[in-house]
């Protein structure tokens, strides 16, 4: 941490003048539970991680943001006064959208000098973008000189994400990244917006097992699930006009419309309907370290998304095999979207080593990719430092 703020005040010196007098911090996070349930208004058990993106910024006199990234090594210049979207640094438009939005909550923003550095991967299912935003709300706060509520914020999050970005995300990675706590995980009630912590046995480490697959198709395969979703939830209104969401689905209102439904659209809402029930069933046996009954739960997580939601990928299979083969394993599932990227593995924590070396080792064989794989504590949600 303290190699970090050095590092991170030299290289604000280079391109500034002065010392950064704002810290700020926002986590990723990954789910224990709960694929594409946020958007559909169910659960999931999510989790922030020990990787994190923080600023080092200093207050300025006008409204001008100046902000570089060590991770892009690129920057850009813009005026709070002139939101437009820009292509020329596209990831300084998550900045963009987050003034924009706040400001039209009604905050009154203050321009900073900035150096952005995180250590969550990009576009591994980690939310480096939602850590992004929330850190840069957290320094928006801090300069400006007033608090916003994290369940707010987390919510400016995703209007920037859908309105200004144009991802079609729900708003799992926001919340998570503001509300989260040291040492837990929370059961987010994606409708409600409320969530409750759940202990983590010690017995258990979480363990990212990163696929380094690129996830290319993310974008219209996500909006194409999103659209079978609501296909679903169209058929069972007819039965039920009560019926908003899947969330408001029984097994038995589920039993009775499935027939009506076309193939993709009977799987998809299978898949969220079992899903949503599993995070409900994931805190207990979590928190007893009921192994038995973990794998139960992260393996029918695996093969619904696998086969039922059909956001695999063969790198994905290739690295559930690898995981459910290596020494110290508990359970293992996807994590994020799908589609590659990250998955995720609950390990007995004196076999973490073994079960690394393991899993990088047999992964390697069937893919010949170089696996990353790290284990992870849950961090605070997004703070001033
Ligand atoms: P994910 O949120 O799963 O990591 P996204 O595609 O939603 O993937 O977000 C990744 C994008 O967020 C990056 O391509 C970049 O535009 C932006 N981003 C995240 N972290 C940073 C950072 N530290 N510096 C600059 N841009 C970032
Ligand atoms: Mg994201």
């Amino acid at each position: 941490m303290d190699n970090r703020k050095e590092f991170l005040t030299k290289e604000f010196s280079k391109r500034f003048q002065g010392k950064p007098e704002v810290w700020t911090r926002a986590p990723g996070r990954v789910d224990l539970m709960g694929s594409h349930t946020d958007y559909n208004l169910g659960y999931v058990m999510t989790m922030t991680i020990d990787r994190e993106t923080w600023l080092a910024a200093s207050p300025r006199a006008d409204r001008v943001v100046n902000i570089y990234s060590v991770d892009m090594k690129s920057g850009a210049e813009f005026s709070l006064d002139d939101l437009k979207k820009d292509e020329k640094t596209p990831w300084v438009n998550y900045v963009r959208a987050v003034a924009k939005y706040s400001m039209e909550a009604g905050y009154k923003l203050k321009g900073f000098n900035a150096i952005v550095h995180s250590t969550v991967p990009f576009s591994a299912g980690l939310s480096s973008s939602a850590a992004l935003e929330m850190a840069i709300a957290m320094t928006f706060q801090a300069v400006s000189g007033f608090e916003m509520d994290p369940v707010e914020m987390a919510l400016i999050g995703q209007k920037a994400e859908n309105h200004f970005i144009g991802v079609n995300s729900g708003i799992l990675d926001q919340y998570s990244s503001a509300m989260g706590e040291a040492g837990k995980t929370i059961l987010l009630d994606c409708r409600a917006l409320r969530s409750s912590l759940v202990n983590i046995s010690p017995e258990l480490k979480i363990v990212i097992c990163d696929t380094k697959a690129k996830r290319n198709l993310l974008g219209s395969e996500y909006d194409d699930r999103r659209k079978q979703c609501e296909a679903g939830v169209a058929i069972l209104q007819k039965l039920d006009p009560k019926i908003e969401s899947l969330r408001d689905v029984s097994f038995e209102d589920f039993d009775a419309a499935k027939d009506q439904m076309p193939d993709p659209v009977r799987k998809r809402c299978q898949f969220i309907l079992e899903e949503n029930q599993r995070v409900l069933d994931l805190a207990e046996p979590l928190s007893k370290n009921d192994g038995v009954r973990l794998k139960e739960l992260f393996s029918s997580s695996y093969f619904g998304a696998r086969d039922l939601f059909e956001i695999g990928a063969p790198a994905m299979e290739e690295m559930y095999q690898s995981m459910v083969n290596a020494p110290g394993v508990v359970a293992a599932r996807q994590a994020g979207a799908g589609f590659g990227g990250c998955m995720v593995a609950l390990v007995h924590p004196q076999k973490v080593d073994a079960f690394s070396a393991s899993v990088i080792k047999e992964y390697k064989q069937r893919t010949d990719l170089d696996a990353e794989i790290y284990a992870v504590e849950a961090s605070d949600g997004a703070s001033i430092i």
